[in-house]
């Protein structure tokens, strides 16, 4: 059993500094946006930048399955017009064509927003072929789907709409899921005991099917059971509380798999790794 635990870290200055970053604060994975997360599209990555991220990965111990990339913020696949959806899916594209060049096997991101004007099924509609057009345009990168708090009009809170977007997405060998854990609880998925967080898994594996859990963000939540409000707390220090990670950690399927924290406080992150390897039993480390 081996866990890639990390968080996500900046990767200013290029992303060669990301996996520096990781292994400075005893990461075993890492998150990072391959670009400014607040912009539309960037210029290319230079050769030696390139070349420096794939050195520094292998020379710290960081393969494919334990980064997990992050798209802009900016990016709805799921969007009700056409110049919106058009330039999303072309800033989606090139952020799978990043990841492709940076050796990297996945890429996280929300789903999308109907903004009201459409319906959610149109919406995730929507999605799905706009993954379907990234998929034939890239080779070897994963899109990965991550359930969403429900706020405003995100999709993606159901796990019923990761399933509905799967389920149209024509290459499922190249569409995954990242299950947060703050926004699953934000929508109304208890997992404030191990009972609880059996039974909300257990769902999850009926409704889409853990063999598509291609990484996860470990994050405990500031408001309530089905608040739908977006707000990370750092592990412990919220509503879910510490046995959520400790059973997440001691499940097979949170195994190869980078587990991301997005906690608001970046100078405790050296704290909450070290809680969360604590967890993995001592005859597996
Ligand atoms: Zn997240
Ligand atoms: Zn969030």
């Amino acid at each position: 059993m081996v866990k890639f635990i990390g968080a996500h870290i900046s990767a200013a200055g290029g992303v060669e500094n990301a996996p520096k970053n990781a292994a400075e604060i005893n990461a075993t994975a890492f998150a990072l946006f391959t670009k400014n997360q607040k912009q539309w599209f960037a210029p290319a990555l230079s050769a030696a930048s390139i070349e420096a991220f794939k050195k520094n990965c292998q020379e710290l111990g960081f393969a494919a399955n334990a980064i997990l990339p992050h798209d802009s913020y900016l990016i709805n696949l799921g969007h009700p017009a056409d110049e919106g959806l058009e330039k999303s899916r072309n800033s989606f594209c090139d952020e799978m064509k990043r990841c492709e060049i940076l050796g990297l096997d996945r890429l996280n991101f929300h789903p999308g927003s109907h903004l009201r004007e459409i319906t959610e099924s149109e919406c995730l509609s929507k999605i799905a072929e706009s993954i379907n057009i990234a998929l034939d345009k890239t080779k070897g990168v994963t899109a990965v789907i991550e359930n969403t708090a429900g706020q405003g009009s995100n999709v993606g809170y159901r796990f019923e709409h990761l399933a509905e977007i799967i389920d149209k997405v024509e290459d499922k060998s190249r569409v995954g899921i990242c299950i947060d854990t703050c926004h699953a609880f934000a929508a109304g998925y208890d997992l404030t005991t191990p009972e609880a967080c059996g039974k909300t898994f257990a769902e999850l594996d009926k409704v889409v099917g853990l063999r598509y859990l291609r990484g996860m963000h470990f994050n405990d939540a500031k408001k309530m059971l089905g608040s739908k409000v977006d707000r990370h707390e750092t592990l412990g220090n919220g509503a879910i509380g510490t046995d959520c990670f400790k059973w997440l950690i001691e499940q097979p399927f949170t195994d190869n798999i980078p587990l991301i924290l997005e906690t608001p406080e970046p100078e405790k992150w050296p704290a909450e790794i070290e809680l969360l390897k604590s967890f993995v039993k001592q005859e597996d480390k």
